[in-house]
């Protein structure tokens, strides 16, 4: 079960609100849910710095445009396959409905592992990628950004692949988010999805009648938003004990020093190897006490094999589907507040709809103003969602559910009835 894929664990989610909508909402919208509205392949053969042509897969998935053009992420990583493209961007659908932007659920994958490559191979796969990709990327179209295994940087890329194409200097209206700020970016985007989840993390420990401060906290991933969810949580005066990589895992009992954690994973690639904590195993990590466990990683990591063991109160969701739907009923069962990933690492997504705006309308905001307007719209949410929850009696996991897919509903009705 741990291997299974993202579609398959995205889907098992959206029956359970089926389920609970189908007295409320035509059958027909849900039947046009079930399924992507676009799934495209795409072969690329980009000559790398050996010299050689190679041949990489790429996927590009639109799930829904109902809200507006389809969004979300870039996955480079070896194992990428359709089907978890397929279902990361049926969950991109609900993620956008729920923290209330204009846009549809997308995503886009490319078969190829960015370890492997030097900087200069990693721009030209994605120069490549963009170049191929052409036709399906824009504002009206699919508007894509950073996810597991790519970059800021590879935004900037893909903006002047882009321009380049049109023989412009830029282009016309937001092609991209996640993008340095020097080309059009919002300030605040790189830490936005690692500032949401520790918003919504310690929203879930006043709901729980815990303290923020002295919290104790364990992360798995510590890339974008695993780094920067442990900063923001340090900050906020929570105690990070643990932190688990795709190469080992690094913890200490009374704390360890964030800021200097951040500095060696900059300098060598990895949490291993950290001279102010101790090794030990990432598997384990996942099920020693804490207040907050947050899996900022791969998906499908808990799962009927880890559930049963986890000791954590509280589950941030920073991935996207990190937990199997049986998992998931593990930790219901058990009382464990699962804050989901539709509502958890949606931080990015709102703030990349501020990038939007201030490139379509031509303006600059501020890094306090991104900030406050996060952190406001990730605290609203959170708020309806637990209402809608303790309304209905529901998981905080089925009640955003319930709420998303409601309005792709709506907008679906709205629209009429399209060829
Ligand atoms: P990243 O590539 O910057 O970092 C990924 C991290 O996860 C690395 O530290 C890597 O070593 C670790 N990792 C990978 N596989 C692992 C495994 N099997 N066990 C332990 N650690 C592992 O990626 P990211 O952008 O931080 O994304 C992480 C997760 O958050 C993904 O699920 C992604 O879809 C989700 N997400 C990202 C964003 C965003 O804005 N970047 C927004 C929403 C959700």
């Amino acid at each position: 079960m741990t291997q299974a894929s993202l579609w398959r664990t995205a889907l098992a989610n959206f029956e359970q609100a089926a389920e609970l909508l189908a007295p409320e909402v035509s059958p027909a919208a849900l039947d046009r849910l079930r399924q992507p509205r676009e799934r495209i392949e795409l072969t690329l053969s980009p000559q790398l710095t050996d010299g050689v042509p190679h041949v990489f897969r790429a996927f590009i998935v639109r799930h829904s445009d109902a809200l507006g053009p389809a969004k979300g992420g870039i996955r480079m990583t070896g194992s990428v396959t359709l089907d978890d493209v397929t279902g990361l961007a049926m969950e991109m659908t609900w993620k956008c409905a729920l923290i209330g932007v204009p846009f549809g659920g997308g995503k886009a994958g490319i078969v190829a592992d960015p370890r492997r490559f030097s900087a200069t191979d990693n721009e030209v796969l994605l120069r490549s990628f963009a170049h191929n990709a052409t036709r399906h990327i824009g504002p009206q179209v699919y508007v894509p950004a950073p996810d597991m295994g790519t970059t800021e940087a590879g935004m900037g890329y893909i903006k002047d692949t882009l321009s380049f194409a049109a023989g412009l200097a830029t282009t016309q209206g937001c092609f991209v988010t996640g993008k340095p700020v020097i080309l059009g970016g919002i300030p605040g985007r790189r830490e936005a999805t690692g500032r949401g989840v520790a918003v919504t993390a310690a929203e879930a420990l006043r709901e729980r009648g815990m303290a923020v401060e002295g919290a104790t906290v364990i992360l798995q991933g510590f890339g974008n938003v695993g780094s920067y969810a442990a900063s923001i949580m340090a900050s906020m005066g929570m105690r990070v004990l643990g932190v688990a990589d795709v190469l080992g895992a690094v913890w200490k009992a009374d704390g360890l020093d964030v800021a200097a954690l951040v500095a060696h994973a900059g300098r060598t690639g990895s949490v291993v190897g950290f001279d102010k904590g101790e090794a030990v195993d990432a598997a384990e990590l996942l099920t020693r006490p804490c207040d907050v466990l947050v899996p900022a990683a791969a998906g499908n990591q808990l799962t009927v094999d880890n559930a049963p063991a986890i000791q954590a109160k509280i589950i941030a969701e920073g991935a996207n589907g990190p937990t199997t739907p049986e998992a998931d009923a593990i930790l219901e069962e058990r009382g464990i507040l699962v804050v989901p990933d539709i509502l958890c690492n949606a931080g990015g997504v709102f703030v990349s709809y501020l990038e939007f705006t201030q490139e379509t309308q031509q303006e600059q905001m501020t890094e306090a103003e991104v900030r406050r307007r996060l952190t406001r719209r990730m605290t609203e949410r959170y708020a309806a969602v637990r209402d809608l929850a303790r309304q209905r009696g529901l998981s905080m996991r089925r009640a955003a559910m319930l709420k998303a897919v409601g309005t792709v509903c709506e907008a679906l009705t709205a629209r009429g009835n399209l060829p």
